[in-house]
């Protein structure tokens, strides 16, 4: 069902008024994780002041160690709801949990599903069966074949408002957190006709290449970029190294807007 064959044209997410896939190029901002209300509302009110309405943020973490931070939970998301309602945006976070899914809905925008669950069957069934959009990440190690079926999980159950998200792949690279596979945007664009947007924190973790890869994804046709901003990156408690602090974001979101294509 999310082949291009079957339906020749673009699908388009509506995020709360935001078309997704309309042929704009929407940025996706916000801190790795949540970490309390005033961090959370000092990232959506720089995002707003550059127009930007779609502010993303972790409430539950999928950390590779189980003694990291795990995330603020129920608590988080109903500081996204609050940060959202007072700035107009619209809130992507992760759910972690199918038996999450129900109560998530009343909080968030968008639910997220990591790339360390992109198989996580239930997860994407329960994700499908409710009528909200979903932005689905693209595996640790997938092949474009299995995000592309990972997709058609949740399209199955009657949710057709996905948007991918290509976040990097493990590689035998390590100057890299992962390798950006930069050609999967076109590829699934032909395949598909879900918008397709790019992760460029979580694919490079390096902070100095958030520019030239948001660069690259624009040009190459992605429907956004996702990147992470904290008030202070070196105390975040997750993601430090790659997340931009507020004058980097108003560097790379002032170049960004300048290079925007309105196809
Ligand atoms: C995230 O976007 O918060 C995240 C954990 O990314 P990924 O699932 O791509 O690692
Ligand atoms: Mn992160």
């Amino acid at each position: 069902l999310v082949s291009r064959k079957k339906k020749p044209e673009d699908t388009i997410v509506d995020v709360k008024g935001e078309k997704i896939g309309n042929g704009h190029q929407y940025f996706f901002v916000g801190p790795c994780a949540v970490e309390s209300y005033e961090q959370t509302a000092s990232v959506a009110q720089i995002a707003k002041q550059h127009g930007l309405r779609l502010l993303r943020g972790g409430a539950f973490k999928p950390r590779t160690s189980p003694y990291d931070f795990q995330g603020l939970g129920l608590e988080g998301l109903k500081i996204l709801k609050r940060v959202a309602d007072e700035y107009d945006m619209a809130v992507i976070s992760e759910i972690v949990n199918p038996a999450d899914i129900e109560v998530a809905v009343d909080y968030i925008d968008v639910i997220q599903i990591g790339a360390r669950n992109m198989q996580n069957f239930e997860l994407l069934k329960a994700a499908g069966s409710v009528k909200k959009p979903v932005l689905l990440k693209r595996g640790l190690a997938a092949t474009l074949d299995e995000f592309v079926n990972a997709a058609e999980y949740i399209i199955a159950q009657g949710n057709d408002q996905i948007i991918l998200c290509e976040r990097g792949i493990r590689t035998y690279e390590k100057a890299t957190r992962n390798t950006l596979d930069i050609s999967a945007v076109p590829i699934l664009k032909q395949e598909t006709h879900l918008p397709v947007v790019v992760d460029v924190t979580h694919s490079t973790g390096r902070r100095d290449l958030l520019l030239p890869c948001a660069k690259a994804a624009l040009a190459i046709g992605a429907d956004g970029v996702m990147a992470e901003v904290h008030p202070d990156p070196a105390v975040a408690l997750s993601d430090s190294a790659q997340q931009m602090d507020f004058d980097q974001f108003e560097r790379w979101i002032t170049e960004l807007k300048a290079l925007q294509t309105v196809r």
